[in-house]
């Protein structure tokens, strides 16, 4: 059943550019999906007869919003890294963590060592909690095998989690995340593996490639060979920029019409007005920032400058093991200088532009119907409230899947 009306909505946000302000809310609404789209929303009073039949769920006074769009995600992998967590909030530092093995390589190494069916099942608890607290649409990234096998099997994992949830699952290569260890100095030797081996490999199994180009990780030559060869096997860009250092990933990821470019913790004014003119959406991971105990993602500059932007959970075992998109929109709000409309635009239709869905992230006639109704008259509780989970109902495509 894939068609439903919902009455008596006390405010609802519909992210509309035709209608009034940045969440085009709608007051003492209502909202009818027929095959799991939206075919009307507007005031109640105004409800179309032959609406009324359709299988109805009555909000109360609750508000409604668009379910969160999480566009930045590790959601598989292998074990965890908590004695690392406290080792780091004892004290140690990140480099003194990854001179010992921890970090990256060591969630590789898990990853290698896990069944792709563990790896499916683990991944897919992460996403029921997400779609329990909002999120209907997530992305997920490989990039913790860094060889052929590992990273077709993190892929298939990816995969099976939008087969065995509700949640859509948008996947995204990232055979470009670090050189693995068994490459030692042998860069160019592992560019080449992932250019000749691994994209053709992945070609037709995702929609993005992503490069983290960063200080420790890929240089701008080397993420420009591997994304130019990318965009030839015709698939989407992404590129982690701007994170640890500057190092000129965002200009890269502008000049080649990246869909987006995450972290920017370090652009400069010249790169925001690069990604500006792109029209690339700057995703932004504010708690990675917290995680890390540096400053907050520049959410404020890029908004001012006209960039779209996005917010996401940047789930992964290492520096952002959160899996709430209300956190985030708490955080955004918080930290990183958005209003709680900003923020909560950023989460459902900023991220459904960073992945190149235009008919998710907002609520009409022609758009998924993807609805959160919260325990809340208004939408503005979220950040109000950081830590409640305030999410009573969850719709994905015209059904209710979270009571
Ligand atoms: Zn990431």
């Amino acid at each position: 059943m894939r068609d439903l009306l919902i009455t008596g909505i006390g405010r609802l946000v519909t992210n509309d550019p035709q209608r009034d302000g940045l969440l085009g809310i709608v007051a003492d609404a209502a909202v009818a999906a027929r095959d799991g789209r939206i075919v009307w929303a507007g005031p109640e009073a105004q409800l179309l007869r032959e609406l009324r039949d359709l299988p109805e769920v009555g909000a109360d006074g609750r508000a409604v919003i668009p379910g969160f769009v999480d566009s930045h995600t590790h959601l598989v992998f292998g074990g965890d890294r908590v004695d690392e967590f406290g080792r780091r909030m004892r004290g140690e530092t990140y480099q003194q963590i990854m001179e010992a093995g921890g970090g990256i390589a060591s969630t590789v190494a898990a990853t290698r060592d896990t069944p792709t069916s563990r790896l499916a099942s683990d991944a897919a608890g992460r996403a029921r909690r997400m779609l329990g607290t909002g999120t209907t649409t997530v992305e997920i990234k490989s990039g913790y095998g860094l060889d052929v096998a590992t990273e077709l099997r993190m892929l298939e994992a990816a995969r099976a989690v939008g087969d065995v949830t509700p949640i859509e699952v948008v996947t995204t290569f990232l055979g470009a995340h670090v050189v693995p260890p068994e490459y030692g100095e042998d860069r160019a030797g592992y560019v080449d593996l992932v250019v000749e081996e691994m994209i053709p490999a992945v070609t037709g199994l995702v929609e993005f490639c992503d490069v983290f180009c960063d200080a420790g990780a890929f240089t701008v030559d080397e993420a420009r060979t591997i994304l130019e060869a990318a965009a030839a096997a015709g698939l989407g860009l992404r590129l982690h920029a701007e994170q640890l250092a500057h190092t000129g990933g965002a200009a890269l990821g502008a000049e080649l019409g990246a869909a987006a470019i995450d972290h920017l913790d370090e652009a400069t004014d010249a790169d925001v007005a690069a990604i500006a003119q792109a029209g690339s959406v700057a995703v932004l991971l504010p708690s990675v920032s917290l995680l890390l105990g540096s400053p907050p993602p520049p959410a404020r500059r890029l908004w001012d400058a006209g960039v779209p932007v996005a917010i996401a959970t940047d789930c992964n075992p290492g520096t952002s093991y959160v899996e709430n998109m209300q956190l985030i929109v708490a955080l955004a709000t918080l930290t990183a200088g958005l209003t709680p409309e900003e923020s909560l635009w950023a989460a459902t239709r900023g991220g459904a532009m960073a992945l190149r869905r235009p008919d998710h992230g907002w609520i009409g006639p022609g758009s998924v119907a993807d609805l959160v109704m919260l325990e809340a008259e208004s939408h503005l509780e979220i950040p109000y409230r950081p830590g409640t989970d305030l999410v009573r109902l969850v719709v994905k495509a015209g059904e209710v899947v979270v009571l």
